[in-house]
């Protein structure tokens, strides 16, 4: 790989964030023309479901045209396999192939091109360098990517996600970084690693999130724990950041020049699905993919971080965790986080929607399961949730999941209990 390649991404996309909406709306639109001519020309599973539509690439000109294209999901796209791949690039011998868990657990294999990591990485360091990172400095990414050598231009030192907390404290406390980069759930661990050691960690200009939406306890448990600001970007290995905080608690921007995001009706009023199109992927094209995400959207206007592109107010975590209630309303995932927010003394929780009108909380007490703390918890669920649910409150010692599957803070169990849920 050209070594050059990364820095003169990074510079690009750096002034893409400050072009006139003009340019930048042309932009968009050359790189989608070009994306849709070779996904229908290249890749069997787009051309067939665009012609079963009865659309052709040739009538979507602006970034708007893209609602007359049927939205795809995770599940198709596995399914189509091959199909899914570009016949012209499938068989180069650069293809990058990794599987992703999603948040379903299920794996997902991509394929991309070392051109569409470049992108990606240069994405990253772009929301990055919109908090106090700076190329050079010394950054711990804590992440799944296993340790990999360190990228010496960057100043950056990897550590596997897997490994105990313990040695992610030492990594931490032995590099000292800048900055932390950490995925939520080793995150969670290290939280609960200085909690149990009484301990504090070397103090970073920022922590950096992702993977997750952001529930407002763990965000504020980092940014006590750290003593630093939390800046969230939200993104997907198979898209990369598809938006990042420049200031901690502030809106979202949208990777406008990477990706286009679509904020489409949701099942819980107010919200928005997340549906993305990639703009750089080739060889296994997104086109209005399925994020199973909820949004807020936010107001525009220029930042004062000099950044141009649209916002959003937060992501609220995932569709399919939406709690259901026998009124037909839904609450999005971070509305339960909310409610639980203003009640001390918890380190740690999940909450499970059983049935309609049946909860299940799972607390890991901060010291102990005192003697209000479930009345506490039961009280600011059935002002959201209604008189009428039943809330069962359970104190556990610890709520690492089992391996291989995800922690979730809110989860809707109606579907696998064969009840209706939104979707
Ligand atoms: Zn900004």
């Amino acid at each position: 790989m050209n070594p050059m390649a990364l820095p003169a991404a990074f510079a690009r996309l750096w002034l893409h964030q400050r072009l006139p909406a003009a340019r930048l709306t042309a932009l968009r639109e050359r790189l989608l023309h070009r994306l849709l001519r070779d996904a229908y020309e290249t890749v069997p599973f787009y051309r067939e479901r665009w012609d079963a539509a009865g659309v052709s690439p040739e009538e979507i000109h602006t970034v708007g045209d893209l609602a007359r294209l049927p939205i795809v999901t995770k599940t198709e796209l596995r399914a189509a396999g091959e199909k899914a791949l570009s016949a012209a690039l499938r068989g180069r011998a650069d293809l990058r192939t990794l599987r992703t868990s999603g948040s379903s657990g299920r794996p997902f294999t991509i394929h991309e091109l070392p051109e569409f990591r470049v992108v990606r990485r240069a994405a990253f360091l772009r929301a990055l360098c919109a908090g106090p990172y700076r190329p050079g400095r010394r950054l711990l990414l804590i992440t799944n990517a296993g340790e990999r050598p360190p990228a010496a231009w960057l100043g950056w030192r990897y550590i596997s996600s897997e490994v105990p907390a313990a040695r992610m404290a030492e990594a931490l406390e032995s590099f000292r970084p800048y900055c932390v980069y950490a995925l939520l759930a080793p995150l969670r661990r290290l939280l609960d690693h200085y909690r149990s050691t009484g301990r504090r960690p070397p103090r970073p200009q920022a922590v950096y999130t992702s993977a997750e939406s952001l529930d407002p306890l763990v965000r504020r448990r980092i940014e006590t724990l750290f003593d630093a600001p939390v800046l969230d970007i939200y993104g997907m290995t198979e898209t990369g950041p598809l938006a990042w905080q420049c200031a901690p608690g502030g809106p979202y921007h949208l990777a406008e020049d990477t990706t286009i995001v679509e904020l489409l009706p949701a099942p819980v009023p107010g919200r928005a699905r997340l549906v993305v199109t990639s703009l750089w992927r080739k060889v296994m094209p997104l086109v209005r993919y399925d994020t199973g995400d909820l949004a807020v959207a936010a107001g525009g206007g220029a930042c004062a971080c000099g950044c141009r592109f649209g916002t959003i107010a937060r992501v609220e975590g995932r569709i399919v965790d939406c709690i259901r209630l026998p009124d037909g309303e839904s609450l999005s995932p971070y509305a339960v986080t909310l409610a639980l927010e203003e009640v001390g003394g918890i380190a740690r929780y999940r909450v499970v929607q059983e049935a309609l009108d049946r909860f299940r909380v799972e607390v890991e007490p901060e010291a102990g399961p005192g003697s209000g703390l479930e009345e506490a918890i039961r009280g600011a669920l059935s002002a959201l949730l209604g008189s009428g649910a039943t809330i069962r409150v359970a104190f556990r010692d610890s709520l690492d999941p089992p391996p291989g599957r995800k922690f979730k803070v809110v989860e809707n169990r109606l579907q696998e209990a064969g009840e209706l849920c939104a979707s």
